[in-house]
């Protein structure tokens, strides 16, 4: 079982590469955090634009920054809550999160901010929100933040 597992979370190291700061500021970019082999793909499919690439079925998915237009389809569609979408703009860091707790969040709220271990690592304030279809599912939220913070915070709690 690989360390993650048995830690319960991500490090640094075990993270894709990151998007350089100019490409963070060119326009929003998926950013995936799915290291587990398992049988999923459907994040490649949902991608019309050949962003996101797999070698196998089982393989670990790759987003190629340069191809990716920020549409966050592939945001809707990963059972794993695993893709992110991570932009730096107007100097602040803005990370469009899926969220399946109520309430959701309204354009304007104030969040403390989580890291990867749960862990309150400072407070954004919600951009825009996406609601779940049908009340029911995952919405997106985009929360604005400092730019150093974009490789670092995964959730929010709504206070
Ligand atoms: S955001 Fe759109 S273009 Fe980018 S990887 Fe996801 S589906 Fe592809
Ligand atoms: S859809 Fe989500 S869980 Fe499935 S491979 Fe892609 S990132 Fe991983």
């Amino acid at each position: 079982m690989p360390d993650y597992c048995k830690r319960g979370f991500l490090l640094t190291d075990e993270i894709a590469p990151r998007p350089s700061d100019e490409r963070l500021k060119e326009r929003k970019v998926a950013f995936i955090e799915c290291p587990q082999e398992i049988p999923c793909n459907a994040c490649v499919f949902s991608c019309k634009f050949d962003a996101v690439e797999m070698e196998n079925i089982n393989a670990p998915p790759r987003v190629i920054y340069e191809n990716c237009t920020g549409c966050m389809k592939c945001i809707r569609v990963c059972p794993g809550l695993a893709i992110f979408m991570l932009e730096i703009k107007d100097g602040k860091g803005r990370i469009t999160m899926p969220y399946e707790f109520l309430p959701v969040p309204e354009k304007g709220d104030t969040v403390s901010l989580l890291n990867r271990k749960g862990e309150i690592v400072g407070e954004g304030t919600v951009t825009w929100v996406l609601p779940p279809e049908k009340n029911e599912g995952t919405a997106l939220v985009t929360v604005e933040m400092d730019k150093d913070l974009l490789f670092e915070v995964r959730a929010f709690r709504v206070r």
